[in-house]
């Protein structure tokens, strides 16, 4: 499927209005894209995913430094939605994701304490990663490490350069499932759809940290509602998490995109000094830490409308911003795109 550019304008014959067996291209393999996937797949469409990264799953992201590992995005699922729901129990019953039980604690002004919130948490096991590497396996090509910076469409169909100067194609339909920053420059095809990326994304900077013992704290979750953090997790809480005591924080979007700039050194120990304090114990040094800025971790002010199709050219575009900030919203976004292209394919 890889050829030349030049070579696209040989291939200029007609798209047929209906496609009973299509070619898909999904550029993004998170879950918004793995969503999308799936869902084509259940209609026999064959479908490739490109992504930058080695490997799927996105923001759904886990790290591992030495032999230790962390979630170092997304930190659990949770439903608002009948559909995700029953999604879940799917995934729970294959054996992909187990429930995190733990009472989260809120920690704030007046002190720390736990908030008995009720919800039901999972986890891709045994890491998030794991859950992607699941979805991805419905694809027909993956093709990791390839940064996709053009897409085209001619009368031949879709093409993508990407930045090794390498083109894929001619597929029949194109799915983008990228931060609406990633998506703009791969809408010169569809300036409506571009417009409609104007998105606002919040960043956050995560601190990985690992400790030869235990941290003397009851709690193994909190929402931090004062300071630079605003989440702290014990990640060895969760199911099928190896030994070891390791803990990752996120600091709170306002904080982060106040302090994006500055040295990994100055938010390294603004994120440990805050920790410990949180914590009320006296500081240790960790055996391990990495320091993570994510620059799109999540849209404040997401589009609640599931997925933004230009069908005529069998385009959609989707992920969380799209839909909702969370892992629910991509997985939805998902749906909804491939529901739109299967409108236009059947
Ligand atoms: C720190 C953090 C904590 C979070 N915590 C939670 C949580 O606890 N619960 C929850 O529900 N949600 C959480 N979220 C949000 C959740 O992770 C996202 O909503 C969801 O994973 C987004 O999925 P997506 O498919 O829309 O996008 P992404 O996961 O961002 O997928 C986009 C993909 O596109 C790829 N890409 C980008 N540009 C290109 C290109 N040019 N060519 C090829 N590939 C490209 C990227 O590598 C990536 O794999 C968190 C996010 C962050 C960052």
């Amino acid at each position: 499927m890889s050829q030349g550019l030049y070579h696209h304008s040989l291939r200029a014959e007609r798209l047929p209005l209906r496609i009973n067996m299509a070619t898909i291209a999904i550029v993004g393999a998170g879950m918004g894209g793995l969503s999308a996937l799936n869902k084509l797949k259940q209609q026999h469409h064959q479908v490739h995913v490109f992504d930058k990264s080695r490997g799927s799953g996105g923001r759904l992201a886990s790290k591992k430094v030495a032999d230790v590992s962390w979630d170092m995005g997304a930190q659990f699922m949770r439903a608002h939605t009948q559909e995700f729901a029953q999604q879940l129990q799917h995934w729970q019953q294959q054996g992909w994701i187990e429930r995190w039980s733990f009472d989260p604690w809120v920690i704030d002004a007046q002190g720390a304490r736990p908030s008995a919130d009720g919800v039901e948490r999972y986890v891709g096991v045994s890491r998030m990663t794991a859950l992607s590497r699941q979805l991805l396996q419905a694809a027909d090509e993956f093709h990791a490490s390839t940064r996709i910076v053009a897409c085209q469409w001619q009368a031949s169909g879709w093409w993508l350069q990407d930045e090794q100067q390498q083109s894929h194609g001619p597929y029949d339909a194109l799915v983008l499932n990228l931060p609406p920053q990633q998506a703009q420059p791969l809408l010169d095809a569809s300036p409506e759809l571009q417009a409609r990326c104007d998105v606002a994304m919040q960043p956050c900077w995560t601190l990985l940290l690992a400790f030869e013992q235990p941290l003397a704290t009851p709690f193994d979750a909190a929402f931090v509602k004062q300071g630079p953090l605003g989440w702290i997790a014990r990640n060895n809480s969760k199911p099928q998490r190896q030994p070891g005591e390791t803990w990752v924080l996120q600091a709170q979007h306002g904080w982060s995109g106040q302090h994006l700039e500055h040295s990994k050194q100055h938010v390294t120990e603004a994120l440990l000094q805050a920790f410990w304090s949180a914590l009320q114990l006296a500081p240790q040094t960790p055996t391990e830490h990495w320091l993570h800025r994510w620059l799109y971790a999540i849209s404040p002010q997401p589009l609640q409308r599931g997925a933004l199709s230009d069908l005529p050219k069998r385009l959609t575009v989707c992920g969380d911003w799209c839909d909702r900030g969370a892992v629910e919203g991509a997985w939805l976004s998902g749906q909804q795109a491939a529901n739109d292209l299967l409108t236009v394919l059947e």
